[in-house]
């Protein structure tokens, strides 16, 4: 169920009962544990632990700490240590501390880029140690951008707005026990708004053990407490915490595998409904093609391949069961708008609450208004604003302009049908966010929100 993406299990701390950590890792549900190297030696060590268990995997590298004497003859025996170990799944942990400083700046940087290169040429990702050298990091990946290079930046301890640049930049976050010290309320302010899907779990055993083991050795059995944080951080379960990272692991280190399709996911309290993948429109942004998964469920499905409403009913059986069923999913759901109203009369009728999230084209879809058919069995909906400008939502959206009206009059029409009808943007700048909110309260007369995520 967790990944624990960074344990240094080698180390003398485990000498007498490595294999009580496993046993105990296992227990609390961890499937599998990325161990790191930070110098050859040690990487030789998480290659073997690898070898030798199951569940472990290993990343070969040269710690910032290790790097005084830093020899570019190093990188052929990294490649090597990767070459001979099919389990080594990164190069890490490599980085840059500045605030040890044990080993000159100049040679931390050169070992640092060295290795990066290497990953890039091995095309395995990096796991990342920064420690007050925010600036000089955030300017070595942004020359890499377009490279191909991915990574891990571990027990994250940087500003919000680095986070923001290394997300943007398409790799991952983690945070270790420190996610749970009762003084870092500003890591948890920045935790709260970077989406699950952009976060790793990770404990960096034998160090960083989360309150209330604080100062004692940390063990991979632990990485449930940090989720169970981030969930609480999130309002979410520590479930889908887990299931999120661990699938984020898989995208980043290709532990694990792909997960079935499922035609209804369970995310916090609510239950989704996966109702199509197919779409009028073919957003710049939506991942529907490439690569259908939110949350870590797989939404995948080919219209051969769509259920019919029976199939979902019995997935949903009791709808009390759930805060609200909603009709989601990588696709335009009101493609399938009968099969909604089945569902939906159902789920009326057994008492629970239902949500329509679309992108507002349902009456150009169906060829007839269908708000009026939403009357009593659709509680919420939410339309997705893209753009308060026509030319630029035809851009994004790649549809004709003539829907950015079709979209507001929708809107307009779902309003007299429906309790509660709701505009979201996802959040960019103030400006834009003021200018959204202004459009549709004032003009369109709809709820409004931000989609805070980034
Ligand atoms: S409207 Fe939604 S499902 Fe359709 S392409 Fe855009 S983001 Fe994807």
């Amino acid at each position: 169920m967790y990944i624990d993406t960074h344990a240094h299990l080698y180390l003398k701390e485990y000498d007498n009962d490595i294999i009580n950590v496993i046993e105990r890792a296992k227990a609390s549900r961890v499937d599998y544990i990325i161990v790191p190297g930070t110098d050859i030696q040690s990487s030789f060590l998480a290659a073997d632990m690898a070898a030798n268990y199951p569940m472990i995997y290993a990343a070969a590298g040269i710690h910032p700490h290790e790097t005084t004497m830093w020899d570019e003859a190093l990188i052929p025996i990294l490649e090597e240590i990767i070459k001979n170990n099919k389990k080594i799944v990164a190069i890490g942990e490599i980085g840059l501390d500045y605030y040890y400083d044990f080993s000159p700046r100049e040679m931390q940087i050169k070992a640092f880029r060295d290795q990066i290169e290497l990953a890039i040429r091995v095309d395995l990702p990096v796991i990342i140690h920064n420690r007050d050298a925010d600036e000089d990091m955030i300017r070595i990946l942004e020359d890499y951008v377009g490279s191909g290079l991915r990574a891990q930046l571990h027990c994250y301890s940087a500003s919000l707005s680095d986070a923001k640049k290394i997300v943007s930049m398409h790799h991952f976050i983690s945070f270790t026990g420190n996610i749970t010290f009762k003084k870092a309320d500003d890591l948890r302010k920045i935790m709260s708004v970077i989406s699950p899907e952009h976060l790793l779990l990770e404990t960096d055993s034998p160090y960083m053990s989360p309150e209330p083991m604080r100062g004692k050795r940390n063990e991979p059995a632990n990485v449930g407490i940090t989720a169970k944080k981030i969930a609480e951080i999130h309002k979410t379960t520590p479930e889908d915490i887990a299931r999120v990272t661990s699938y984020n692991a898989f995208r980043l280190f290709g532990i694990g595998r792909v997960p079935d399709t499922k035609f209804t996911y369970i995310i916090g309290h609510t239950l989704y409904i996966n109702v199509t993948n197919r779409c009028n429109a073919n957003c710049i942004f939506c991942l529907r093609k490439k690569e259908p998964v939110i949350a870590g469920y797989n939404l995948s499905m080919n219209a051969s391949e769509e259920p019919p409403a029976e199939v979902y009913i019995n997935e949903i059986g009791n709808p009390v069961n759930y805060k609200e069923i909603v009709f989601c999913g990588y696709g335009e759901p009101t493609i399938r708008w009968e099969v909604i109203k089945e569902i939906a009369a159902y789920v009326k009728a057994m008492g629970g609450n239902t949500r329509l999230n679309t992108n507002g084209h349902g009456n150009f879809i169906n060829k007839r208004d269908i708000t009026p058919e939403m009357k009593g069995i659709i509680d919420v909906v939410s339309i997705s604003l893209n753009s308060t400008d026509a030319s630029q939502y035809s851009e994004l959206m790649n549809v004709d302009p003539s829907l950015f009206e079709e979209m507001i009059h929708f809107t307009v029409l779902a309003q007299q049908q429906v309790p509660r009808v709701v505009m979201s943007i996802v959040s960019v700048d103030d400006v834009e966010i003021d200018k959204a909110k202004n459009f549709v309260e004032n003009v369109i007369g709809a709820e409004f929100r931000v989609r805070e995520y980034f």
